[in-house]
């Protein structure tokens, strides 16, 4: 980390770094010390405006729909090239704007960021479109089409990544496409964008319109010249996009929200010091600022008292630091606002009756930044709020269940479906809960979220239209067209 940041603070469109129409700006900060970090083009409805026109201009008229796929994964693997050779400048902007730890930018966001892109890349020229078995008279072909315009609404805690996993399908398949970085991270997007015009990705196909949400980002969701919107982020605005295209043009929406994951621990559970590792990673991995954060352990009662100690043991190596620092594995929140809406889950747990058993306390405060130690509760009952509530930080839930039925039963208790993890030594018990839970994606013996090549997205308010990852993702940004030819 030596050269010092270049920051790049402006709209991206049609490949020119662009000041918002009205010449406004707003403030980016620094979790880890709530000092201004930069001033970033404050996009609005008439950035949108020109950033769909650019977007369109390139889909209709430009050669990256027309190219053939595989001169795309060319272009598409060159950009995974160069994002790679940017590990460094890339991972500390994303430690300094997000506060993420630099040893996970480094070693898990940006591996995963260049391995997605590059992933997609090589599925381009690999899918192949249909004949449908109509006879003989006829040849009726199934097409895959580029869907159009698509915006990618992104959230703010894995700016890259989520990134990568909305760009890799929507550039392999042909579609252009405009960013909207959440406000809180937008610099690594724009950086993003501007080596994907180096590595000849052409002009007007990847747009980046910082700004806020109720601005730009509505703006982008009401357009009428936007084909489809893919979004990660909470259920809350998730449902917004619906409405926006409910009262437009019907654009496609794809959703990716929130979750209130479940760690089943099943009474035959093989060994605990594992069940402890994975537990404290998925709840503190990431600040806990994770959708797929198992929040909830539900484990059954004979096996709490041992896997409390051992949990408590591992809370120990979640060290504590600036992002910068590579011993730190917790930074801060993403801002004061997260943090203290963070400290009131915590205060409302503790009056609704649960027992705090570790952490609970925002800490270097002298820091100016937004750090909460890591925190469990035990005693929780599944009518507390800490039990249903998605909190988005460091914040773990110990419930326990007396049968397997019962930690099912409670596993499902959940108005999400995002992910969910089982650990037990009897496969058949393993594989039953994995099927009766509701969730995108069940893991089993382990905390995880499968790989690229798995589709990622869940049931219920987790998620809607489709799924991330995957050939799946692919799908989800094509039309299908059939071409029905009488050849009688
Ligand atoms: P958020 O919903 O507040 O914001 C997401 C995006 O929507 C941001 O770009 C924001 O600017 C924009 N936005 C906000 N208000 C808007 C409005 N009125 N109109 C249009 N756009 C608007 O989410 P967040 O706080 O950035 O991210 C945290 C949430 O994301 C959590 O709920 C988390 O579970 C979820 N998430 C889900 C996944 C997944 O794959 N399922 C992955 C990461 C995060």
């Amino acid at each position: 980390m030596k050269k010092k940041l270049n920051f790049q603070t402006k709209a991206i469109i049609a490949g020119r770094s662009m000041d918002a129409v009205s010449g406004k700006t707003f403030e980016t900060l620094n979790p880890a010390n709530g000092k201004i970090l930069a001033k970033i083009a404050r996009c609005e409805k008439a950035d949108a405006d020109i950033a769909v026109e650019a977007a369109r201009n390139a889909f209709e008229n430009g050669p990256w729909p027309k190219m053939s796929p595989a001169e795309r994964k060319v272009i598409l693997q060159r950009f995974a090239t160069l994002i790679e050779a940017h590990t460094d400048e890339l991972a500390e902007l994303e430690a300094i704007e997000a506060g993420k730890p630099i040893s996970d930018c480094i070693e898990i966001d940006l591996p995963e960021t260049v391995g997605t892109i590059r992933w997609h890349a090589e599925a381009a020229d690999k899918i192949y479109d249909q004949l449908s078995p109509s006879g003989s008279g006829v040849v009726s072909m199934i097409v895959r089409e580029p869907i159009g315009v698509v915006a990618a609404i992104l959230p703010w805690n894995f700016p890259l990544m989520m990134a990568a996993w909305k760009l890799g399908p929507i550039l392999a398949e042909g579609n252009t496409v405009i960013l909207k970085p959440a406000e809180q991270t937008s610099m690594s997007t724009i950086r993003l964008a501007q080596l994907a015009t180096e590595a000849g990705i052409p002009d007007g196909v990847i747009n980046v319109v910082p700004g806020f949400g109720e601005e730009v980002g509505k703006a982008l969701g009401e357009h009428m010249g936007i084909d489809c919107v893919g979004f990660t982020g909470s259920t809350e605005i998730g449902r917004m996009f619906l409405r926006y295209s409910a009262d437009s043009n019907l654009k496609r929406v794809l959703l990716e929200c929130g979750g209130k994951n479940p760690l089943v621990v099943m009474p035959d559970a093989a060994d605990l010091d594992v069940v402890a590792d994975h537990a404290a990673n998925s709840i503190f991995w990431n600040m806990g600022e994770n959708c797929s954060s198992n929040s909830r352990v539900l484990i059954h009662s004979s096996l709490k008292a041992e896997f409390i100690e051992l949990l408590l043991e591992r809370t120990q190596d979640w060290v504590i630091a600036d992002p910068l620092d590579s011993a730190c594995r917790l930074g801060p929140l993403i801002e004061e606002d997260h943090m203290k809406k963070v400290l009131s889950h915590i205060e409302k747990a503790k009056k609704e009756g649960a027992k705090l058993i570790c952490g609970g306390n925002r800490v270097m405060t002298e820091s100016g930044g937004y750090f909460v130690e890591p925190t469990i509760f035990d005693e929780v009952s599944p009518k507390m709020s800490i039990a249903k509530e998605e909190i988005f930080g460091p914040v773990l839930a110990i419930l326990t269940f007396e049968t397997p039925e019962e930690g099912i039963a409670m596993a499902n208790d959940t108005e999400y479906g995002l992910t969910a993890s089982v650990f037990s030594a009897s496969n058949k018990t393993a594989h039953n809960a994995a099927r009766q839970i509701r969730a995108g994606t069940v893991s089993v013996n382990c905390y995880g979220e499968g790989d690229i090549s798995t589709p990622f997205g869940g049931f219920g308010l987790s998620g809607f239209g489709g799924r991330d990852k995957s050939l799946a993702a692919h799908d989800q940004y094509c039309e299908l067209k059939t071409i029905w030819m009488d050849m009688s």
